[in-house]
């Protein structure tokens, strides 16, 4: 194919196909290890649909190595109540604020827009220097052993740009997973679902989320951008389903006798299939698959973002330290095992629950009709089912311990975990997370021999106080545990031995 101009690899080292959430927070991550990055999209714009608004915990506290988590919590809306409704009548009210007290510096549910959200991440790239460059379209890419030719299509024709290492976060019907002939396995169900952005007044306070099931279908309201601004999500009825241009009043009576909301106007409406795939490969050569490009589920839980921001991070450390050659380029190949297996598993399970909340069987008539709208809040009102809840879906519970680069274990905390959050009386220990770099944590008192061999290894090593808050976090006392730059358990090691933590990290 013939290319109007070409740049040289040294330029850039890593070229990012997809300014969606996944590919700027890559941008964004990579710029901030001093990584030359480009970040191409074939939009003339950025979006400007709410889509995804749920941003979990795990996301925020990742957000804030970087201080980005408090801008995006000023503008979102903290989740206070959950109203469960069956057949349009309030059955209970379940407290959400602060449910995972203790767990994290960020216990609640954020909603925010995902159109605000990227141009959060979009102004954060321009002040660290990088724009996105619009409507350039990856049409081809071909590598070979030590680089990655991509071509472009872009304002000024076809452009060549060779990189050490190409990213495809370019969503769902990536391109690059084309390119690289990668499988994308997993199916499409046969329902349509409905998103809608509406202004309504409720009967329920608008910062409530409201799960709203009948018999028949059911209907969930989120809180979005302003105060009595609505998400509506739910299933086209079947008898408007094989109609070409489904509109609004077509869900209208559904939504009305499920939520009560008296609707004032809709500022958008669109329907889509859901489909759940995980591509067969994250990795090929030089070439990654990030975020939706490499896996796609229902809605139902508000993971898909998160989970790409996840990947994002996962990754960004990793390909820094290799293009810095301060890695082995085989720690590249730990992306791919600690990705897919949270995809699919987050995939087998919003499967499970979309089949739940859309059968006509019978079984999905009882979760519905019984185990919603009344065993679910008996389960809530016992402070342990929350704390599990929370864990689960606020995304502190993914962890990496099956990943070659994690060893060792101390008590209940394995290498892979995430690291505890433990809060002291005027900070906690997240705040060293912000150096974005391996170092070493003690819970309790590191002898001198240790202090001196660490030192040595140029790592930082932070000692905290023994108290009742690290051992309730499940860490144990004079522990070594090696962090890696993204806030997970690398190595554990009771013995303070510092020739076996040498030993792990020239593993690494
Ligand atoms: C209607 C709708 C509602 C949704 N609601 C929710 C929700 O409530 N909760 C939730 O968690 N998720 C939701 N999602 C999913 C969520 O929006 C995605 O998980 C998220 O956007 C994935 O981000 P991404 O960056 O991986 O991909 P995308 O956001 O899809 O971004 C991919 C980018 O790549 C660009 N691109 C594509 N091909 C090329 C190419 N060849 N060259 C250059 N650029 C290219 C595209 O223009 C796009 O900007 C929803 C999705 C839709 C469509």
């Amino acid at each position: 194919m013939d290319s109007s101009n070409s740049t040289p690899p040294q330029n850039t080292s890593i070229l990012i196909v997809g300014a969606g959430p996944t590919g700027l927070v890559l941008a964004l991550w990579l710029t901030h290890f001093g990584v030359n990055v480009r970040i191409i999209d074939k939009n003339a714009e950025a979006g400007t649909e709410s889509r995804a608004i749920g941003i979990q915990a795990r996301t925020l506290e990742l957000y804030q190595q970087i201080g980005l988590a408090q801008d995006i919590i000023a503008h979102g809306i903290k989740v206070n109540d959950l109203t469960l409704r069956k057949n349009g009548r309030k059955t209970f009210s379940l407290p959400l604020k602060d449910m995972g007290k203790g767990l994290s510096p960020f216990p609640f549910i954020l909603f925010f827009p995902q159109d605000d959200h990227e141009k959060i991440l979009i102004e954060r790239l321009r002040l660290a220097g990088v724009t996105v460059e619009r409507n350039s379209e990856l049409i081809k890419l071909t590598q070979t052993n030590d680089s990655v030719q991509a071509i472009v299509k872009n304002e000024n024709g076809l452009e060549t740009i060779n990189i050490a290492y190409l990213c495809g976060c370019d969503g769902a019907r990536s391109t690059v997973r084309e390119q690289l002939n990668i499988q994308f396995p997993g199916g499409t169900y046969s329902q349509i679902f409905f998103v809608a952005d509406a202004i309504a007044t409720s009967d329920s306070a608008d910062d409530d989320i409201q799960l709203c099931v009948s018999s028949e279908d059911f209907c969930i309201t989120l809180p979005v951008r302003n105060h009595g601004s609505y998400r509506l999500i739910g299933i086209v009825p079947p008898d408007k389903e094989s109609k070409e241009n489904i509109n609004f009043d077509d869900v209208l009576p559904s939504v009305t006798r499920n939520t009560q909301l008296k609707i004032k106007s809709l500022n958008w409406f669109s329907t889509y299939h859901v489909h759940h795939r995980v591509a067969n490969q994250f990795q090929k050569e030089r070439a990654f698959l990030i975020g939706d490009a490499a896996h796609i589920h229902s809605p139902a839980g508000a993971q898909g973002m998160n989970t790409g921001i996840g990947d994002a991070i996962n990754l960004a450390w990793k390909l820094a330290a290799v293009v810095q050659n301060r890695a082995d380029p085989k720690l590249l190949g730990s992306y791919q095992i600690e990705r897919m297996q949270f995809a699919k598993q987050l995939v087998s399970t919003t499967d499970k629950l979309f089949q739940i909340m859309t059968s006509k069987h019978l079984l999905g008539k009882i979760w519905r009709g019984i185990v919603f709208p009344f065993v679910m809040p008996m389960l809530f009102r016992i402070p342990f089912m929350k704390r599990f809840f929370f864990k689960i879906v606020s995304q502190i519970e993914l962890k990496y311990r099956h990943s070659p680069l994690s060893q060792g274990h101390a008590g209940k905390i394995y290498a892979g975990d995430r690291l505890p959050w433990v809060q002291y009386e005027t900070t906690d220990n997240f705040a060293s997370l912000q150096a974005m770099d391996w170092q070493v944590h003690i819970y309790g008192t590191a002898s001198s021999t240790l202090v001196t061999d660490i030192n040595k290894l140029k790592i930082a090593l932070h000692v905290f106080p023994w108290s009742n808050n690290p051992e309730t976090a499940g860490l144990e006392k004079n522990t070594i545990y090696l962090i890696r730059p993204d806030g997970y358990i690398a190595y554990i090691n009771s013995d303070q031995n510092p020739l076996l933590l040498k030993e792990f990290l020239s593993f690494t």
